[in-house]
Formats: structure tokens, C-alpha cells, sequence
């Protein structure tokens, strides 16, 4: 398969990316015969201009600074390696200088996970795409990490067959970054997150080796390997093929929109729904801003859009099992249309970028909870972004849900005022995300921890945390892979 998708730059940095200047000082000087080595190995790159869209990626933060012309840090050089021999190779190399590397392939991260924060060396993943096989009778597909979302379900297509992973990044963002950040795509309630897509992963170590893990449905051949790499961000090994589960693909929908005299009362009747077994593709409830801001709801009422696709008799059977428990929780019927209008805006990435532009500091933060701290983290993490001063906005939808808990996600805005644009924003993260953690919230759902969120990564997990340092210090113990992300 061929395909010429290319990263999407998240906004124009101010001046032109070749003469952005870089925030942070501490960047690894290369020597050139360490360039020279690199450039026997693989395809490479070291002008300016590439080097800096190479080195940035969708973090909001990182948005605003480039239209002040900045960026955080700048890598040295761009490899694009084209098969698993070029990266263990390349990291081979990098390992022996000491050298960091850091991957990355679509750059459609909005936790700053693929800025080389130490400089070094960019593994550009986009020219390891395609499809390599599908095994047709047991629906799993053989897949390269840079394979942007419609190219692989494109390949699938004749085949009968998805994947199911629909982020709203779908089109800008790869295989090998939902991989590593451990992703959740629109559909995830029907199909689940990446790692349950995940069979079996190829992971180059940061000394060379290629590693290839049981490609087995099941197994208790001791824990399971894949699991260590699915969210690890590019520090403990580079993915360089993945196998996923693909199922068939079914055309009969059912679309319903439906409100609720509260959030609350939305939450508990997800709960039920999905607590009886049903799992329809898309389960999403917003709050009474949300409702109103999208939805065309007066403000005290809250939506919540139901999309199903399955074989015909789990559609009729959900479809009943929800209409059954709405009714008895005097669930109001909305318009159906409201679940098409979503759908078809649902990748429409404009808003972020055009409220940057007009100085708003902007973000989102996702978290999973149980269904029993589900209100008290919604209320909590609304009252400590409002309790921040400049704040406009704060507002929350459900948009991933399990059999014991769900996925909240918070939009919030705020205008520096008098303070500076770093202070609030940090601000906002410190108040939002520990007010999360307090009311039993975890981390991130999602967009996984990369920079941004590197400063919470101990609080957050705690004495996990002795797993994971140990697992880097013995896969890379030289700290070469994504030096600086996930709180290593
Ligand atoms: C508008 C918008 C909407 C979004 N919606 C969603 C959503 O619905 N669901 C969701 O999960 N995310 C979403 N995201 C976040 C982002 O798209 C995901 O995190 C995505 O999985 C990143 O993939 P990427 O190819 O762009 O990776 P990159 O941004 O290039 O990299 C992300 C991280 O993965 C590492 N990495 C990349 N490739 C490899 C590899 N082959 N081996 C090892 N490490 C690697 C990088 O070092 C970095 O740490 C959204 C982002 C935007 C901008």
C-alpha cells in the first residue's frame, strides 16, 4: 500500500518553523561523525525548518508558544527509517553515543510525548506504513507503526472487516501512536481502548534488539509482554509492527438522542444500561453546558446521543434493554439527528486551534473513574478549574464507558489576565488534575502523560511507580528513549 499522509502541523509558528526560536537550553550536542554513522543507516534530514515541525506536536501549550515563534526544543537531525533492520540500527547507534531518541509519527499528541525534550535524534515512524497481511478467518490484521487511521480501514474495507478504533485524531494520527499512548477511539464502548485491539507487538530495545511477543488470542505464559509497551510512550521500546483484532463489519444502526433532568441523572442511566450487559458503540452524555454549546439545549438539561452497529439482533436487543431502563428514569426523546450532526463534525479539529489564536489558554483533561466517584470527580475538577483566577469555562462529557466505570472529559478556558500565560496554565493543570486524583480519579484515559503530564506521574501512581523505573532502567538503561516523558 502506498500512501503519502504526512503529520499535520497543529498551527503556523509565527516567523516560519526555520527560525523558531527554542525555549529550553539543554539540548545533546551531536558530533559529525555521529551524524555521518546516521546517514549510512537510513534516510535523514537536518535543515532547520524540518527539524522544528519534526520536534513539535499538539500540545496546546506548545500551540500558543508558536505563534510567539517558539518551540520547546528542537532535535538535531530526522531519521526516517523504512523497516525494523533501519530503527534497531539507528538505536543501536544512538545507544552507544549515549544519544536520545525520541519517535514519532503523526505528532497528533496533546501531551508534548514526541517533543525531543534533550534534542538528539527524531525517529520519524510515517515511512513504515501499510498493511502486511489480514488473516481473514481469524480477523487480525499485520499492520506497520505509521499507518495513519484511514489507510489501515481502507485496506480492511474489502475485507468486510474494522478495527474499530475511530479516535477523533483518526485521520492525523498512526497506529503506533494510539499504541503508545494507549489510546480510546469514539467506538471504544462496543470495541474497547488500543490495548485491548492489541494480539502481539514487534518492539525494537534501546539496544538493538528486535523483540516479538506471543501473537496467541490468549495465554498464562507469565505476564503479558505486549502490555508493557501499549502506553509507554516511546521510552521503553520503539513498535515497529503490530497485529490487531478486526471485526466484521455490520451495517445495521441505531441512532438515538435522549436528555436527562441532570448530568447526574445521564450518569446513572449509563450505568444501568451498560451494568445490564448492553454495549452500544457510542455512549456519550454532556453536561448542561456542553448540551447547550453543541447540542441546542436551554442550559439545565442534559444530552446524551446513542449510536449502535452490530449484527441486526444485538442492535434490536440493546436498542430495547436502553429504551426499557430511559423510560423508567423519565428520559426525555430528543431529535435523532443530533447523533448524525455529531458524527459528522465529530473530526473536526478547528476549534482548539482557532481559540489559541485569539489568546485563550484552552486544553481538555480526560480521567477514568468508577461509576460511584463519577459525580464527586465531575463536581470537584469543575470547582478547581473555576477556582482559578481568569477561568471562563469548565465544562465535562462522558464519552468512554465500562462495565464498573466511564471516562470523563473536561474542556476548559481561561484568559491570562494579569498572570502569564505559563502560570495559568499550569494553574489550571495543578487545580483540574489534582482535584481528579483526590475525588479517586486515575491519571489520564487517553492522551496519555507525556510532558505535561510527567509532574503528577508519582502522586498519581505511587509505589507502581517502583515497576516502572525498574522496567526503564533495566530495558533502557542508558536513558536514551524518550528521555523526560512519563515522569522517568
Ligand atoms: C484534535 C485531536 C483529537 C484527539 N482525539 C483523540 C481521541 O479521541 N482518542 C485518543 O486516544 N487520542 C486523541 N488525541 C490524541 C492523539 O491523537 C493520540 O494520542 C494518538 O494516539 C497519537 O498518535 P500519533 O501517531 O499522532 O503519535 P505522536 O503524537 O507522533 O506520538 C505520541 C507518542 O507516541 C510515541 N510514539 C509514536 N510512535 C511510536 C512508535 N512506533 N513506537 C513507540 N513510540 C511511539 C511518541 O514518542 C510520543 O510519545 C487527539 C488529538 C488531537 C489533536
Amino acid at each position: 500500500m502506498t500512501s503519502d499522509r504526512q503529520p499535520t502541523s497543529p498551527i503556523e509558528i509565527e516567523g516560519g518553523a526555520a527560525n523558531a526560536r527554542v525555549r529550553s537550553a539543554q539540548a545533546t550536542q551531536l558530533t559529525s561523525d555521529f551524524v555521518d554513522h546516521l546517514m549510512t543507516l537510513c534516510a535523514v534530514s537536518t535543515d532547520l525548518a524540518t527539524t522544528t515541525e519534526a520536534s513539535r506536536d499538539w500540545w496546546p501549550h506548545d500551540m500558543h508558544w508558536a505563534l510567539e515563534g517558539m518551540v520547546t526544543q528542537r532535535a538535531s537531525i530526522v531519521c526516517r527509517p523504512t523497516d525494523t533492520e533501519e530503527v534497531s540500527r539507528v538505536i543501536e547507534l544512538c545507544n552507544l553515543h549515549r544519544v536520545p531518541v525520541t519517535a514519532a509519527a503523526g505528532r497528533s499528541g496533546v501531551s508534548g510525548g514526541s517533543i525531543p525534550i534533550h534534542g538528539g535524534v527524531i525517529l520519524d515512524m510515517c515511512s513504515m506504513h501499510g498493511v502486511v497481511s489480514v488473516d481473514e478467518e481469524s480477523g487480525v490484521v499485520e499492520v506497520l507503526p505509521g499507518t495513519f487511521g484511514p489507510d489501515l480501514e481502507s485496506h480492511l474495507e474489502p475485507f468486510r472487516l474494522t478495527v474499530g478504533h475511530f479516535p477523533q485524531s483518526f485521520d492525523i494520527s498512526t497506529v503506533g501512536g494510539w499504541i503508545a499512548c494507549r489510546g480510546a477511539g469514539q467506538y471504544s464502548t462496543r470495541h474497547g481502548k488500543i490495548e485491548d485491539m492489541v494480539v502481539a507487538l514487534e518492539v525494537v530495545l534501546a539496544d538493538g534488539t528486535v523483540v516479538r511477543t506471543s501473537n496467541a488470542p490468549a495465554g498464562a505464559d507469565g505476564p503479558d509482554r505486549a502490555r508493557v509497551f501499549i502506553g509507554s510512550e516511546g521510552t521503553l521500546g520503539i513498535v515497529t509492527r503490530a497485529w490487531l483484532r478486526a471485526h466484521p463489519r455490520h451495517a445495521d444502526q441505531w441512532r438515538s438522542a435522549w436528555s436527562f433532568g441532570s448530568f447526574d441523572d445521564g450518569i446513572e442511566a449509563c450505568r444501568r444500561i451498560i451494568r445490564a450487559g448492553a454495549t452500544p458503540a457510542v455512549l456519550r452524555l454532556y453536561d448542561e453546558k456542553e448540551s447547550q454549546r453543541s447540542h441546542g439545549g436551554d442550559g439545565t438539561r442534559s444530552y446524551l446521543l446513542v449510536l449502535d452497529e452490530a449484527h441486526k439482533e444485538l442492535v434490536a436487543a440493546t436498542k430495547r434493554l436502553v429504551e426499557g431502563e430511559f423510560a423508567s428514569l423519565s428520559a426525555r426523546r430528543e431529535d435523532d439527528h443530533l447523533v448524525e450532526k455529531w458524527r459528522s463534525h465529530r473530526n473536526d479539529t478547528s476549534g482548539l486551534q482557532a481559540l489559541t489564536r485569539k489568546g485563550f489558554v484552552i486544553d481538555t483533561m480526560e480521567v477514568a473513574a468508577p461509576w460511584s466517584r463519577l459525580r464527586q470527580v465531575r463536581r470537584d475538577v469543575v470547582v478547581a478549574f473555576e477556582s482559578v483566577p481568569g477561568c471562563r469555562l469548565a465544562s465535562c462529557h462522558l464519552s468512554h464507558s465500562y462495565i464498573d466505570g466511564a471516562c470523563l472529559y473536561f474542556t476548559f478556558a481561561a484568559t491570562p489576565g494579569d498572570a502569564t500565560f505559563d502560570a495559568t496554565y499550569e494553574a489550571l493543570w495543578n487545580a483540574g488534575q489534582r482535584a481528579a486524583l483526590r475525588a479517586g480519579a486515575n491519571l489520564s484515559h487517553h492522551h496519555g502523560v507525556g510532558l505535561n503530564r510527567s509532574r503528577f506521574m508519582d502522586e498519581a501512581l505511587g509505589s507502581e511507580m517502583v515497576v516502572l523505573r525498574a522496567l526503564k532502567s533495566s530495558l533502557d538503561p542508558n536513558g536514551i528513549l524518550n528521555p523526560g516523558k512519563l515522569g522517568l
